[in-house]
């Protein structure tokens, strides 16, 4: 038995400490003793649930900054040609680059759709976070990759203490066929792995579904039975109050992408429509060539400011709307007991210095979260019940961050 305690944290404004059995929170109270734990002195930070990203591309992170300025399909075109120069190495760099930025920013997951599935898998277990790692399927693969992408998965197993789980991906209804769709969708369910794909990013998207299948984009996918409780559907930017519905009665997640969204100029996000639907909602960063960081903090205030500016209503974004987008909402979707600071819950948490300028007054801690903080007023993250941000410091931060730099060094690109 592996036993954690956490001595004087603050948790709704008291003074309290955490026993962590096993990672998961098995006792909140103040002053606990127990002599087989491990003890470890937060010193009044503020402990919060940690952030799961439900969609992001995460070895992204090496196009950072590259091809700006450009629509979807225009910024597509260039980014898949750079893309086709990554290697492996590449992508396992890129990814630990990612997973650096995310644990500074309090994330302790996020759902990934990529190339390279097994670099990715070990940069993951490297930095002991979770994520579930999706593969990336297109009908422009081929057949013998398209397969080699199943054996993968049908062959896969963790590693001892891995917190990784693989996802079956396919990119979006204008790079995958019906076909391929139904064959992910059915290894995913025969399977349990999780299902994850674009849809309905752009207005161009959704005018190409209607005129190639006569249906939207939503409409579409359901047609054909690929939506469940165990879809991850990224974007949804075009929704009318019919494929709501039918996402709700799916149960599929929708996950907002903010950023990715106003900076692609691909639109916004009917939140409120959502809502009153009874959708599903969850958040991501999207990658970082068209966000172009990975915070969930940053990506909880815009899509608030962006709903308070889309319905000239500041009473939508509300605060506790968007923390549970980016906290307990994700960790549903991947059927995790966690997102939320509560016994039983799994030990996913961030610390916060109160002291930290942008928390001072501190009158609601999840606002100043969402609307003041951003990643340095988070002291330490915790995944699973092991630290893996103490004091600010993650270990071989700076090794992570001189390879990648090395790789844009190599590339001839400074
Ligand atoms: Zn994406």
């Amino acid at each position: 038995m592996k036993k954690v305690l956490i001595k004087n944290a603050v948790l709704d404004n008291k003074n309290t400490d955490l026993l962590i059995v096993n990672g998961v929170i098995s006792k909140i109270a103040p002053c606990i003793e127990d002599l087989e734990a491990k003890v470890f002195d937060v010193r009044q930070k503020a402990v919060m649930p940690a952030f799961y990203n439900m969609h992001t591309h995460s070895s992204m992170t090496l196009l950072r900054s590259y091809c700006e300025d450009l629509p979807l399909f225009d910024w597509l075109n260039n980014i898949w040609k750079r893309e086709a120069e990554l290697t492996a190495e590449d992508i396992y760099n890129g990814t630990r680059l990612a997973i650096l930025e995310m644990i500074k920013s309090g994330t302790v997951f996020f759902a990934d759709m990529y190339w390279f599935h097994d670099a990715i898998v070990k940069a993951v277990e490297s930095m002991k976070i979770r994520a579930n790692v999706g593969i990336c399927f297109m009908d422009s693969l081929g057949k013998d990759a398209i397969n080699a992408n199943f054996d993968y998965a049908k062959s896969f197993q963790k590693s001892e203490g891995s917190l990784v789980d693989l996802g079956i991906a396919p990119h979006a209804i204008y790079t995958c066929g019906k076909e391929l769709y139904r064959e992910c969708f059915e290894f995913a369910n025969e399977n349990g792995f999780l299902f994850h794909t674009h849809l309905s990013e752009t207005q161009k998207e959704v005018e190409d579904s209607l005129s190639q299948t006569g249906m939207r984009p939503v409409e579409y996918l359901d047609s054909i039975g690929v939506l469940n409780d165990r879809t991850l559907a990224a974007h949804c930017v075009h929704l009318t109050p019919k494929e709501a519905e039918i996402l709700a009665e799916r149960k599929t997640t929708i996950v907002h992408n903010p950023c990715s969204n106003m900076k692609l100029a691909s639109g916004v996000f009917d939140s409120e429509q959502a809502i009153a639907k009874s959708c599903r909602i969850a958040l991501g960063t999207d990658g970082t060539s068209s966000n172009n960081n990975l915070s969930m903090i940053d990506e909880m205030k815009f899509a608030s400011l962006l709903a308070k500016v889309h319905y000239a209503n500041p009473q939508a974004g509300k605060v506790n709307d968007v923390l549970q987008w980016a906290t307990v909402n994700g960790a549903n979707a991947v059927g995790l007991n966690a997102g939320e600071v509560k016994e039983g819950k799994l030990a996913d948490l961030i610390f916060l210095n109160l002291d930290n300028e942008r928390l001072v007054p501190n009158n609601d801690l999840a606002s100043n979260l969402i609307y003041s903080a951003d990643s340095k007023c988070i002291d330490s993250v915790m995944c699973n019940g092991e630290f893996v941000m103490w004091n600010g410091v993650v270990e071989n931060e700076q090794e992570i961050i001189e390879t990648a730099k090395k790789y844009i060094r190599d590339k001839k690109r400074v």
